[in-house]
């Protein structure tokens, strides 16, 4: 079976990877969505992460960093 492929726009340069990953909005890193990856939960039905505000989607690192950076300027 072949795989989809999706685009993402990296430094400018287009990258294609299997429709597995997506791409971080803060730092545009491309990671396995399922794994590597914090989800803002817009339904209600998960964790509201309130660090991730004007974020949908972060990589691990991202999260950690918003997390520290939310905690720090309370
Ligand atoms: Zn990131």
């Amino acid at each position: 079976m072949i795989q989809e492929l999706r685009e993402f726009e990296v430094d400018n340069k287009i990258v294609q990877v299997s429709e597995d990953y997506n791409q971080c909005q803060r730092c545009n890193s491309v990671q396995l969505w399922d794994t590597e990856m914090y989800w803002q939960d817009t339904m209600g039905d998960g964790v509201y992460h309130e660090h991730m505000e004007g974020y949908n989607a972060v990589c691990d690192d991202c999260f950690h960093t918003l997390k520290e950076d939310y905690d720090w300027g309370r």
